[in-house]
């Protein structure tokens, strides 16, 4: 990590600097600590994961245009994330029941979240989505909102919001009961648009996708046993052990 930038945010002259533990967990250097910042002065409780997730290639903050939205299908944080590890799979964010926001993967790196879009695209899941009937708590909704404005004040960028039931249609319905529309309203001073099957980069987005569910690029790796419990750093430097 970069000390020089650690300190200096540190002892900034702003008016809130990001707490000194998420800071070490992040990298003070990483665009994705200032996101963080953003939601703790929105007076939301954001954690940083301890040990990161699978994630793939560097990319410049300037090519990312989109957010997916998605469900865990999995009722607990500690669940969600245990699967995410076996599976080699991962998001930017995820979103527990009671809406603290957690950060699993830095926005400069491509999160295994929705293949065939996962390049341009930042992924932020809801803990849930069990059953179809399911819908985000209030305080997700709250939380997905407050999430979803800060990386487009930082980003002015992205463009495109939708979820990934919109790039698979073998996720179709995901997340559950979530309505763009309703969405997009409520996100005032926010520009996003949510895009038709046949819009751009939605369609090529698809495309991609159906393209990599006929040819699986490689037989999946067995990956080693989940280490638990998963502790994370939360606002105030609080620990949160999840086992
Ligand atoms: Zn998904």
């Amino acid at each position: 990590m970069e000390l020089r930038r650690f300190f200096s945010l540190h002892t900034c002259r702003r008016v809130v600097c990001l707490s000194p533990a998420l800071g070490l967990i992040l990298n003070a250097a990483d665009p994705s600590s200032a996101i963080l910042n953003d939601l703790e002065k929105d007076a939301r409780t954001v954690c940083a994961i301890n040990r990161p997730l699978k994630s793939g290639a560097r990319r410049e903050l300037r090519t990312i245009n989109t957010i997916i939205l998605h469900h865990t299908a999995i009722d607990t944080l500690s669940g969600s994330l245990s699967t995410l590890r076996s599976r080699g799979t991962s998001y930017h964010y995820v979103i527990d029941t009671d809406g603290v926001v957690v950060h699993l993967t830095p926005l400069n790196r491509v999160a295994f979240q929705a293949a065939g879009a996962n390049r341009p695209a930042i992924g932020i899941s809801f803990v849930g989505g069990v059953e179809p009937t399911w819908r985000p708590t209030d305080a997700q909704w709250s939380a997905a909102k407050s999430l979803i404005a800060a990386l487009v004040r930082r980003n002015p960028n992205i463009k495109y919001l939708i979820g990934h039931g919109d790039v698979r249609d073998t996720n179709a319905g995901e997340p559950y009961n979530v309505n763009f529309d309703q969405l997009l309203t409520e996100l005032r001073n926010v520009r996003l648009q949510h895009l038709a099957t046949n819009q751009e980069p939605l369609a090529t987005f698809r495309r991609s996708a159906a393209y990599l569910l006929e040819h699986p690029r490689t037989a999946a790796e067995p990956r080693p046993s989940v280490p638990t419990p998963e502790r994370l750093t939360c606002t105030g430097g609080k620990i949160r052990i999840l086992n």
